[in-house]
């Protein structure tokens, strides 16, 4: 233990370490780099005082809720990694429907909590997913074409700054700190400890519609799917998913790759929910579907587990997303030749439309920006430590098949190693200018580490 610190203090060298280090990351493949110094933040307490610590020492600080990062962000080389996974507590007001929680706490557990006060918040599409890293850059969670980017529902966010004072920003208090804690994700300039946010009415019915054609249909499917999803109302979700077949779509095997699209509707009433879905409910193509289910009841636990079906623990990932205002009937046969080709069975690729709501002023004056009509992400997921350079190379090949028609990328989700300028390509030149301007003026000494590079 560290003077003043009371949470653990492992220095690289030291037994312990090794574990402390792989356990810092959700996804298996680790990068290599190795800070030399881990403080594990006992409570909110430990923040001033670490990094005092780091500022003697001459440490870069890296932050970590729960280490959800795809690409490994909070792994640096050198300096202090202060580790914020003992923050997972959060109050609920259900009269004022509004909530704190600190930003360890996972998604699931928050939206679970809420669900007895008929309240909700637009958590991220996998459980475990900490709440802080993803509000901080923006939060494309469940619900979000009705409810906006979750960051639209964040009213403060507690910090601590680079000179170790603990301050409150929101619209009214440090508006320019408030505006870049919504969005600037993995290059944030202060630790985050608190967020206050207001809660939704929790739609008490989900409903959801599943189509499954093989892969060679994408083209028709997309237009058909692509049609008929305008006609859905923004409580609808609708993406598509290009992948290996699960066992509940087909027994066949060698199992076929398929294209699916699903639409899950988020209402007040079961009859409302089918009433949401009814653009899906019959389809021109439906006799070449492999798969075809309509209407099915769901609760949020169904959505949860069927999304850890896809993005379970303990394989390797590599991860990236696009933007662009190119059309999902040119972006998607382009990215199934590459699904065709995958070295894993378990790669696949969404492309969830209107991710982020159609309207607009859902994303106003945040960070976060929509930098396109369309969108996709492309995972490389595999288990075999000799196969990295191959999946690698798929993702990364993936991509430059879709590039010719990027608008932007997802901070939460792109993969900073692939070149210099994804993180420059995640927001609009403006909005990059003021992160900017915004990182020197909070943070003069780069006491933290901005985003992660090659
Ligand atoms: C299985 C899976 C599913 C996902 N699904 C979604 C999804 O549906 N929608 C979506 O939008 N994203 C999704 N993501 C991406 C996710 O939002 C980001 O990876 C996010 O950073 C995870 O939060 P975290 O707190 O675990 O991040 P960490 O890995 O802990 O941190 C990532 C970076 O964020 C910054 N950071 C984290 N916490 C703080 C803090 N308290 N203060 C200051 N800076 C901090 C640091 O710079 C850090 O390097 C998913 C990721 C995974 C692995």
């Amino acid at each position: 233990m560290s003077a003043a610190i009371e949470g653990e203090v492992v220095r690289r060298g030291e037994a312990g370490y090794a574990g402390t280090w792989s356990a810092m990351l959700w996804n298996e493949l680790k990068p290599q780099r190795f800070p030399d110094l881990i403080v594990r933040a006992a409570s909110e307490r430990d923040i001033p005082a670490a990094i005092r610590l780091a500022r003697s020492e001459d440490l870069r600080i890296a932050l970590r809720s729960h280490g959800h990062s795809w690409c490994g962000s909070p792994l640096r080389d050198g300096g202090m990694l202060i580790d914020l996974s003992a923050l997972t507590a959060h109050e609920i007001d259900p009269i004022t429907r509004t909530a704190t929680l600190q930003p360890a706490l996972c998604g699931r557990e928050f939206v679970a909590a809420l669900a007895p006060h008929g309240l909700t918040f637009p958590a991220g599409h996998c459980g475990p997913v900490a709440l802080g890293g993803y509000l901080l850059s923006g939060g494309l969670g469940w619900n979000s074409g009705a409810l906006g980017p979750a960051a639209a529902s964040v009213r403060a966010v507690e910090v601590v700054t680079a000179d170790g004072a603990a301050r409150t920003c929101s619209k009214e208090e440090d508006p320019d700190l408030f505006w870049a804690a919504r969005g600037a994700g993995p290059g944030f300039f202060a630790v985050a400890t608190r967020f206050h946010v207001t809660l939704h009415d929790l739609p008490t019915a989900v409903a959801e519609t599943t189509y499954a054609f093989p892969l060679g249909d994408v083209e028709p499917v997309t237009r058909w799917a692509t049609a008929a999803a305008k006609r859905l109302p923004a409580n609808v979700e609708a993406s598509f998913m290009l992948a290996t077949a699960s066992p509940d779509i087909t027994a066949a095997t060698p199992r076929p790759k398929v294209i699916s699209f699903t639409g899950t509707a988020f209402a007040r009433s079961p009859d409302e929910a089918v009433r949401c879905l009814e653009p899906l409910r019959s389809c021109s193509l439906s006799e070449h579907a492999l798969f075809r289910r309509t209407d099915v009841h769901k609760s949020f636990e169904d959505l949860y587990s069927a999304s850890s079906g896809f993005w379970p623990r303990g394989h390797r990932n590599v991860v990236d997303t696009l933007w662009s205002d190119t059309g999902y009937e040119t972006l998607l046969p382009a990215l199934a030749a590459s699904v065709a080709d995958a070295p894993s069975e378990q790669s696949l690729v969404l492309a969830p439309l209107w991710p982020a709501s159609q309207d607009r002023t859902l994303s106003h004056d945040m960070a976060f920006s929509v930098l396109g009509e369309t969108y996709v992400a492309p995972f490389a997921i595999w288990d075999d430590p000799a196969a990295d350079t191959a999946n690698t190379r798929w993702l990364r090949d993936t991509m430059r098949a879709v590039e010719p028609y990027r608008t932007g990328h997802y901070i939460a989700e792109a993969d900073l190693t692939a070149d210099p300028s994804r993180a420059r390509r995640s927001y609009t030149p403006q909005d990059w200018a003021r992160l900017r301007s915004l990182k020197t003026a909070y943070d003069p000494d780069n006491v933290f580490h901005t985003y992660l590079t090659p």
